[in-house]
């Protein structure tokens, strides 16, 4: 492995990301939002996760800006990387799969909504949010930079811890009760631990 496989490893990532999630983008126009909770803490935190997780590491593939915060490489870690790059792709298509139609990029309830709780639901509420930790996870992992390397685990955990609790309310205002107890018998991101 050396640095130059690794951000190309990165960079199909990014392009495996777009191609997963178009199709599902795509049709969720056509389903209808019967509620949701936009506000500018929501715009905010997503245009930081693309600003984090896409437009600064690839500013420092094209131009290596900041070049004082590059690291050394480790093959090692960088191999980890595409090792979490892949688990990240996997759980990312299969969430979306699992999701279908109740998939929104931010905080909405679509008419006729069902709450999923079966498949990776089972044990976890948010296995798209384990996704995303994971992603962040390889970018630190295989772009060796301070900024461009971490930027990606700064912008996760800010749009994770600013929105989950959030998402949880408009969830329990939707389902009530039902997801009280999905809720009692669920983790959040990582099976019987958290
Ligand atoms: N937090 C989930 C989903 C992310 S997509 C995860 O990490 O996998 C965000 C949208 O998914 C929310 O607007 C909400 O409407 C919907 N959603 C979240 N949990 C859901 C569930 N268990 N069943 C159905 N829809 C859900």
């Amino acid at each position: 492995m050396t640095s130059a496989v690794a951000s190309l490893i990165w960079v199909s990532g990014i392009v495996a990301w777009c191609v997963i999630r178009y199709p599902y983008q795509r049709r969720a126009r056509k389903f209808r939002i019967s509620a949701h909770k936009r506000s500018l803490e929501e715009r905010l935190l997503l245009s930081g996760a693309t600003m984090g997780l896409v437009i600064v590491p690839a500013l420092w593939l094209l131009t290596g800006f900041p070049e004082s915060l590059n690291t050394t490489f480790h093959p090692v870690l960088a191999t980890l990387g595409a090792v979490c790059m892949v688990a990240f792709l996997w759980l990312f298509q299969a969430v979306h799969r699992q999701l279908g139609r109740n998939w929104s990029i931010t905080l909405e309830i679509r008419e006729d909504h069902a709450l999923v709780t079966e498949g990776l639901f089972k044990h976890i509420r948010h296995p798209m949010y384990s996704s995303f930790w994971l992603w962040a996870t390889a970018q630190a992992m295989l772009l060796p930079n301070w900024l461009a390397g971490f930027a990606g685990l700064v912008s996760v955990a800010a749009l994770y811890f600013g929105r989950v609790a959030r998402e949880e309310a408009m969830m329990r205002e939707t389902f009530g009760p039902q997801y009280d107890a999905y809720m009692n018998r669920t983790k959040r991101i990582v099976p019987w631990i958290m």
